[in-house]
This record gives structure tokens, C-alpha cells and sequence, in this order.
């Protein structure tokens, strides 16, 4: 475990190691501040000193790296389970957001590549929002939530509840992939038979109803043409 005070991106700090061979063993890597910390496809993820929880945790996998197409929704259930566990109660939006009462609690961003001796390694960011200034959330321009409870905790013992369920989660997932997490992700499914969009890079590929997700952890949507599976990729959900 390492914690930093300060840093661009601890996905990018790790990811970084990877090609040199510098990464041998799982490492937790925590920083107080990311100063370009960052979503899926470039867009940032913004944090404060003391308001938010950011980590990464790089982790080796049996492989191969098509294996981990559905690891962000099994971080996802991860982080969610252990939140609730803590009285926070929360939903997760397909494929990588933790939802707090309609609003981004937290987010997750999973990085892959392989090592120079071909085993695959998966990083792993996580961003949680303890306590959110409202200037920040102003700048991320939309309504984000925050968890105070959480704020308020010791942060070691935080982090060591989202690490230790996360490691179990990771452990099994990679003898099993996703399938069997699908149930336990879709019981905490946001949005769940509401009209959704899929959007594009900002167009709308699909509309229809949220019907959870597959063994694969594509959205199943219901949509006027039947049934259709999303795979991740770029894409983003909204309430249609
Ligand atoms: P979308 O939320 O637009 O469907 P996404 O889930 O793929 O897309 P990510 O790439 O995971 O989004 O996260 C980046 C986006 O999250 C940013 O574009 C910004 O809107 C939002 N964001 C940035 N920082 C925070 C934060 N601390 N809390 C909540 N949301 C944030």
C-alpha cells in the first residue's frame, strides 16, 4: 500500500510501471490530491483535499485480457455492497458508476495491459466523494452526491473495508469472470425498467427500458425493436 499526497492520476502512476516490469505484486496506491485525475475516454475526474476517497489498485489476473470485459461491474458491486454495509445505501449505474440518492457517488475506471512476462494486469481507480465542496461540484457542472458518513470515518479503516472486500471480489472473479455476480449487480441496478438512452459520444444510439445485465455484463435494454445487449465500449447512460 502506498499513499501519496498528492499526484496526477494513481491509475496513470501505476498503469506506468507496467510495460518496466515494476509491477510483481497487487499495490494499493492512495493519494490525498489527483491533480489530473480522470473518467473513461479522458474525461476528468475532479477531487479535493479531504473531500473524496481516490485510489487505484493494480492487480494481476490469470487471463486472458478479454476475461475483463465485466470487471468494472464486479468493482462496482464490490464498492457498492461495502458502502451499504456502512449504512450508505446505493445503487450502481451501468457500466461504472455508484449512485447516491439520483447523483454520482463515486466512479471506477479500469485500466488494462499486460505485463513484459504476458500476464495481464488490471488497474483499477476508484473515486468516492466523502464531502464535496460546492465550488467543485459547480465545476463539475452537474449534481454529483456525497457521503458524509463516510467523511466522517476513520479513513484507514475505510479503506481497509474497500480493499479486503474488493481483493475477495477480484480473487473470485478471476476463476469465474462475471457471471456469477451478475444477480448481485442487478439487485442494485439504478434505473432499473426506467427509459433510458445509450448515448455515443454524445448521440443516442439506443432508447429503451433498463432490464438489468447478462452474464457477460452487457445492458440488457428492452427497446421498440426487442431486445438488445449494450456492451460497454465508450458508451454512457442517461434517463431518457
Ligand atoms: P456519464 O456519467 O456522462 O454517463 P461516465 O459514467 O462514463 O459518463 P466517467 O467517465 O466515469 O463518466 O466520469 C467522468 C465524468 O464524471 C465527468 O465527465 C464529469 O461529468 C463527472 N465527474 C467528474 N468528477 C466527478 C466527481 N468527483 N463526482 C461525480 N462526478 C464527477
Amino acid at each position: 500500500i502506498e499513499a501519496v499526497s498528492e499526484t496526477g492520476s494513481t491509475n496513470a502512476d501505476l498503469l506506468a510501471r507496467l510495460p518496466a516490469g515494476a509491477l510483481s505484486r497487487p499495490v494499493l496506491r492512495i493519494a490525498d490530491v489527483q491533480n489530473a485525475g480522470r473518467g473513461r475516454a479522458g474525461r476528468p475526474w475532479l477531487s479535493a483535499p479531504g473531500a473524496s476517497l481516490t485510489f487505484s489498485l493494480a492487480w494481476p489476473f490469470k487471463g486472458p485480457l478479454q476475461r475483463l470485459a465485466g470487471l468494472p461491474l464486479a468493482v462496482g458491486v464490490a464498492l457498492a455492497e461495502t458502502v451499504a454495509s456502512l449504512d450508505v445505501p446505493v445503487q450502481l449505474k451501468w457500466p461504472n458508476d455508484l449512485m447516491k440518492d439520483g447523483a454520482k457517488l463515486a466512479g471506477i475506471l479500469v485500466e488494462t495491459g499486460t505485463a513484459p512476462d504476458g500476464v495481464p494486469w488490471a488497474v483499477i481507480g476508484c473515486g468516492i466523494n466523502l464531502a464535496m465542496p460546492d465550488d467543485m461540484e459547480a465545476a463539475i457542472g452537474r449534481a454529483v452526491s456525497s457521503a458524509p458518513w463516510l467523511a466522517r470515518m476513520d479513513r484507514n479503516e475505510l479503506v481497509a473495508l474497500l480493499l479486503s472486500r474488493l481483493a475477495a471480489v477480484l480473487a473470485e472473479f478471476d476463476d469465474t469472470g462475471f457471471a456469477p455476480f451478475r444477480d448481485r449487480w442487478n439487485a442494485l441496478q439504478a434505473w432499473r425498467g426506467q427509459p433510458v438512452n445509450i448515448l455515443d459520444q454524445g448521440n443516442v444510439v439506443h432508447q429503451g427500458l433498463a432490464a438489468g445485465v447478462d452474464d457477460a455484463g452487457r445492458l440488457l435494454l428492452d427497446t421498440s425493436a426487442g431486445r438488445v445487449a449494450v456492451l460497454s465500449g465508450d458508451v454512457s447512460l442517461r434517463l431518457a
